[in-house]
């Protein structure tokens, strides 16, 4: 069975979705998304999720094509058209096409904006990565500084996997001024003598959904959160290390540059939070 995919207010095939060669989101990266992920057939925190959509749109000046509860109900169709239990759900939407290739932004109210949605099934519960944790490099980070807005501008954190992969890692995590920023597509914590450590929020890293709910659970259970930024020595030399996101949740990180942390086996903080990250975000599904 093809996907049923959702453009532009039509479900249709995957193979019949049409958007222009002049959309914006392709000429220029003019666009942002969402990923939200599925567990049992529910939606992982989207009111998270429609609250930076809207944030990222209103930051580039561009119109939301249909309200947060149409959004909603487009989720559910999609995942009922395609029976998905476990997985995602990527949404896009981008400043439209107005038939032709020009900097200037057109006019919100005579070119409407593109969206679309698709789903990705796929195993993220009990992802096998996750236990067994995963190894990262770092690499400089050469992105625009603008990365609270979720943009579809993709390239560098993708030569960034590239770059792990390359060197027989899985991902890459980005560094500025000696500090970590945060990974490709994930945030970045360390664990040191039990206490957390992840990067404050600022223009410099995207607020991740997943890391504003796994340190307010990390908080409820009593664990120690330090938000501020932290070298990549330091996270060399950290007890442990993890990476959080929508498809992720929380991947604990067993090596860093060939330098194993701990036992180089997923330590036992990152390990919890992920069992409690499971618990509580079905609790509030969708
Ligand atoms: N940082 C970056 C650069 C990302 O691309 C992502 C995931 N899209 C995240 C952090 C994690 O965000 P979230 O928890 O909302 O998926």
């Amino acid at each position: 069975m093809s996907r049923i995919v959702y453009v532009n207010g039509d479900y249709v095939p995957e193979e019949e979705a049409r958007v222009s060669v002049f959309d914006r989101g392709f000429l220029f990266a003019d666009g942002v998304y969402e990923v939200t992920s599925v567990l049992d057939g529910k939606l992982i925190d989207f009111e998270g999720h429609a609250t930076r959509l809207k944030r990222s749109l209103d930051e580039l000046g561009m119109a939301a094509p249909v309200t947060t509860d149409e959004l909603l109900a487009i989720h559910r169709e999609l995942l009922d058209r395609n029976e998905l239990v476990e997985g995602t759900i990527y949404l896009q939407i981008t400043r439209g096409s107005e038939g032709d290739r020009d900097f200037v932004f057109p006019n919100p109210d005579e070119v409407p904006s593109t969206l679309v949605l698709f789903t990705q099934a796929k195993s993220i519960a009990n992802s096998p990565a996750a236990a067994k944790g995963v190894k990262i490099i770092s690499v400089p980070d050469l992105r625009w500084s603008r990365r609270d807005i979720k943009t579809v501008q993709l390239l560098y954190p993708s030569m960034g996997k590239m770059m792990a992969m390359a060197a027989g890692k899985d991902d890459a995590w980005m560094i500025e001024d000696a500090h970590v920023t945060e990974g490709t597509s994930n945030n970045a914590y360390i664990v040191k003598d039990g206490k957390i450590v992840t990067r404050h929020l600022s223009n410099e890293i995207l607020h991740g959904i997943t890391r504003a709910a796994v340190l307010r659970f990390a908080r409820e259970a009593q664990m120690e959160v330090e938000e501020r930024a932290f070298t990549i020595d330091e996270a060399k030399s950290a007890d442990e290390a993890f990476i959080t996101s929508a498809s992720a949740f929380v991947m604990p990180v067993v090596e860093i540059d060939e330098t194993p942390l701990g036992d180089g086996a997923p330590g036992p903080v990152a390990t919890r939070l992920r069992e409690i990250y499971l618990d509580e975000s079905m609790k509030s599904a969708i």
